[in-house]
């Protein structure tokens, strides 16, 4: 007998997770599937997750929203990439751009022909220069490459930074438009089936019960469908990543917001900013084994360059994954699935992409076995890639000034990461797997600026004549400055086209 299809979803959790995937299941789904969401707003968000990578722009796309509506609704600016301070020595800075660096010069990868013109001296300038976002970060500038009429480059890939309560209620308003329904609760109970043990429905404070065939766990670091109820277990790697609190306080905005998110390395942990058009968000991301609560807080409001925008919001994780993302008719998304934490700001993104790969194995109520395994193998490759990445900017380092950088630069880690160093150590080289998020532009930038440098660069470099490769060179990069001279300062641009009104007072809480 055929299994029935999924009739009722319900999601546990209204955070970005939850509400996310209510807006993107209701939205693909029709009104084929009853979509239900339940939240507490005494049990709250996390209320941070403000910096996004550029993938974000396609869910926007999908759940078909303007993207100016969504930026004025949020409050959001423009991201280029990540300014690194301090990380790999105190003093020293990089950047992490989006785009990709240069054009095409002969058969070897860009950066290949730059490593061979670089004389130290300066000759042919820094990568970066090569990197329209990079560049335009660096002056305070953006255009969406439509804008940018003078642009000789077709793309230059941009996110966002976003407030995530805003965020929150901008995807509610599209998905109870779509017909989900949402309940206000607390849920006290998890009843599972008798024999197979699926979830059957929860069971709130005020004795409602909310059935369904497939649930959805948003809930947050509790995980309370997929670890509360179902003891999925959890993966920890806080041995590679021992980061395991955060302080968040936002502050307000003084000058014109940066198209790039800062993160600087700290005694403990890091340190980031965020412009939004309303205001800066801040946090510190550090190892309670090195820093009690107080001292981070109190370094954290050192540090910030505006006044103070509300009270510190303390938080606690531990880095890992769920052993199994999908167990039995639950799948769990956002925070219930694992933690990584947010230098690279990955975790919007993954779920959006556990979003994507359920629909490459949307379910029926038969629960195929190898549906689930196929869904949970590549979500697992996706939380190890993302894993790797976030130790490297740990790893390599020069820093020995305090017990976390001693710890963490001497550390064994993952061979998977130890594999993609020396390959580049040996040759400039970046082995990519496959549908891997972080492309080679990206893990050139982090090597490089973290002080990994190949021995010798790909001998395919020299079928091109040195002089020409330093010729054309520098005309690659002087058209990128030319190009990028030619755009709007950031905040010229946000306040042509999708300036945010003043807060309503609802939304001006003390919200972190
Ligand atoms: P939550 O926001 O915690 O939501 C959980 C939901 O479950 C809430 O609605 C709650 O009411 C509900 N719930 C829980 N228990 C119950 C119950 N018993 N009954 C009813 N409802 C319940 N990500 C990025 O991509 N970029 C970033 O810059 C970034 N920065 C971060 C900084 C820090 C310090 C941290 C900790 C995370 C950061 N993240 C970032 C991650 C990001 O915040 C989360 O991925 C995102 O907010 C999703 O959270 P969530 O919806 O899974 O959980």
């Amino acid at each position: 007998m055929t299994p029935a299809p999924v009739q009722r979803i319900l999601i546990v959790g209204g955070g970005t997770a939850g509400w996310m995937a209510a807006a993107a299941l209701s939205h693909l789904l029709g009104g084929a599937v009853r979509i239900d969401l339940v939240e507490s707003e005494a049990v709250g968000t996390v209320g941070v997750g403000e910096a996004t990578i550029p993938p974000i722009k396609l869910f926007n796309q999908l759940i078909g929203v303007d993207e100016n509506t969504f930026i004025r609704e949020t409050q959001a600016t423009f991201k280029l990439g990540i300014a690194f301070q301090d990380w790999f020595r105190q003093g020293h800075g990089y950047f992490h751009p989006f785009s990709p660096y240069g054009t095409p010069v002969g058969v070897a990868a860009f950066h290949q022909y730059w490593l061979r013109a670089n004389d130290g001296r300066g000759a042919v300038g820094a990568l970066g220069d090569y990197s329209p976002g990079e560049v335009a970060a660096r002056l305070g500038r953006f255009a969406r490459p439509a804008d940018a009429t003078h642009s000789p480059f077709a793309r230059m890939p941009y996110a966002f930074h976003f407030d995530a309560g805003l965020y929150a209620r901008f995807l509610r308003r599209q998905s109870e438009a779509r017909g989900v329904v949402r309940h206000e609760g607390q849920i006290s109970d998890v009843q599972l089936r008798e024999g197979d043990g699926f979830i059957r429905a929860v069971r709130l404070e005020d004795g409602r019960e909310l059935a369904a065939d497939f649930f959805i766990d948003c809930s947050g670091f509790r995980g309370l469908l997929i670890e509360g109820a179902l003891k999925t277990g959890y993966e920890d790697w806080s041995h590679w990543l021992p980061a395991d609190r955060a302080v968040a306080m936002p502050c307000g905005r003084v000058g014109p917001p940066a198209p790039y998110t800062q993160s600087t390395a700290l005694a403990a942990g890091w340190r980031w900013r965020i412009p939004l058009q309303h205001r800066t968000g801040n946090g510190y991301v550090y190892s309670s084994a090195f820093l009690s609560d107080d001292e981070a807080e109190a370094t954290l409001r050192t540090a910030l360059d505006g006044p103070a925008a509300g009270e510190p919001n303390f938080l606690r994780f531990t880095t890992g994954r769920r052993r199994k993302t999908w167990n039995k008719n639950c799948l769990s998304l956002g925070l219930a699935s694992g933690f990584v934490e947010p230098l690279e700001s990955t975790s919007i993104h993954l779920i959006q992409s556990g979003l994507s790969k359920l629909l490459l194995s949307f379910p029926d109520t038969g629960f195929a076995p190898a549906d689930i395994e196929n869904y949970n193998r590549m979500m697992q490759a996706e939380f190890e890639r993302v894993r790797d990445f976030i130790i490297l900017h740990y790893h390599a380092t020069e820093r020995d000034d305090a017990p976390l950088w001693r710890q963490v630069r001497t550390m064994a880690v993952p061979d998977s990461l130890t594999r993609k160093i020396e390959l580049f150590r040996s040759r400039g080289r970046v082995f990519h797997y496959e549908d891997e998020l972080f492309q080679e532009a990206s893990w050139i930038a982090v090597l490089m600026g973290q002080g990994v440098f190949p021995a010798r660069c790909d001998p395919l470099t020299e079928i091109v004549p040195q002089d020409q490769v330093r010729h054309r060179l520098n005309e690659i990069r002087l058209a990128i400055r030319r190009a990028v001279e030619q755009m709007p300062t950031h905040e010229n641009y946000i306040s042509s086209r999708c300036a945010a009104g003043p807060l309503a007072n609802a939304d001006a809480g003390n919200r972190v």
